[in-house]
């Protein structure tokens, strides 16, 4: 199995995989999905935007950039009492992490981010992994919240190198990938993935994939997001992705990243049903859900945690405890 392991795929390799007739490739998926996981288990995740709006950045997808208009009004840093609120309704909905989200361009020292510090060590005392997507990180701010306890840090990579200057022009590749390096120099796990449906090529999605795999070990979590088309950004006119793209896309990662753990995140709320579940068997292990309906801001969809009970029951998926990733149990033993 740990020959399946690599960090070293050419694009032509990636090409194969992800050009193998559909049903074939997503039973080679499933194949390597049950050789490194549990099948019937899904980790469920909740996201908390603790700061939204007003973000200086000008990611041509996002509802949160001040750049564009989308109806999204800027929050201040939000209260601890309340994350504590939302984090613990999540927990008994049956959530694995908590995800805080902070609509900013990098992380500053000072008081918003000792108030963050705090809110990593509060929610992990009620039995939650925490994971912070805040931005760029520099190394010590990095070492700062893996000593508050944080589970995990997410910094999507999004596209490919070339690509990414296409939709993001006010930082670069090389940015997200030193905050992932200083996330790596850390006991913290690496959440990093994209999206598709940006207009970009097949073969930026497969560079994605293959920029995540050449980091050692493989992001412990590949988040695939499928654009969610907000009113106001430069996106809001996109192609929907087709659904035998995502197919593609989840099986390939989950061939190329065998030990990750593969989340279907935005525009899983556009998949019906059947769609989600070829998904969960081509290997995606892991998604969002919300008792709000919405991901990070109204502008983005999520499944409630009544629809997800009911759909996980319907397909036979237990939903995972907190710290028991197949990581978690390929260290202990
Ligand atoms: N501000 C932080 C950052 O940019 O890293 C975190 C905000 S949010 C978690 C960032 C990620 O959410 C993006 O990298 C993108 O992958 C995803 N995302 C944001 N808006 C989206 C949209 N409209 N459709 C699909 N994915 C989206
Ligand atoms: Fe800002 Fe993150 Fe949205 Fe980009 S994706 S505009 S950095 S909140």
């Amino acid at each position: 199995m740990s020959h399946e392991i690599r960090h070293d795929w050419s694009l032509p390799e990636l090409q194969a995989v992800h050009d193998t007739p559909l049903l074939e490739l997503v039973f080679r998926a499933a194949t390597v999905h049950r050789r490194h996981h549990d099948p019937s288990e899904m980790q469920v995740s909740k996201l908390i935007s603790i700061k939204t709006g007003a973000c200086p950045e000008d990611c041509s997808y996002c509802a949160q950039s001040s750049r564009y208009s989308t109806g999204v009004s800027p929050e201040k840093l939000m209260e601890k009492e309340k994350v504590l609120e939302i984090a613990g309704r999540a927990r008994e909905a049956g959530v694995s992490r908590v995800c805080l989200g902070a609509a900013w361009r990098n992380v500053r020292d000072g008081e918003s981010f000792d108030r963050v510090l705090d809110m990593v060590r509060s929610v992990t005392d009620l039995g939650l992994e925490v994971c912070c997507t805040l931005g760029m990180l520099n190394e010590h701010q990095a070492k700062r919240l893996e000593e508050a306890g944080l589970y995990a840090y997410n910094h999507n990579v999004d596209s490919s190198a070339e690509f990414y200057e296409t939709i993001i022009t006010t930082r670069t590749y090389a940015d997200r990938l030193e905050t992932l390096a200083n996330v790596r120099k850390t006991s913290m796990t690496v959440c990093s993935g994209g999206i598709i449906g940006l207009g970009e090529r097949v073969e930026d999605r497969l560079e994605m994939l293959r920029t995540l795999a050449s980091i050692q070990p493989h992001p412990e979590s590949v988040p695939i997001n499928v654009l969610s088309k907000v009113p106001g950004t430069p996106l809001e006119s996109q192609a929907d992705v087709p659904v035998w793209d995502v197919v593609r896309m989840i099986a390939t990662a989950r061939i190329v990243m065998p030990r990750s753990d593969v989340r279907l995140t935005a525009g899983r709320a556009k998949l019906d049903p059947t769609a989600q579940a070829l998904c969960f068997l081509a290997g995606a292990n892991s998604i969002f859900s919300s008792e709000t309906e919405f991901m990070l801001t109204k502008a983005v969809p999520s499944p409630s945690y009544d629809a997800d009970r009911v759909l996980l029951e319907a397909l036979g998926l237990r939903m995972r405890e907190p710290f028991a990733s197949s990581h978690e149990r390929a260290e202990a033993c």
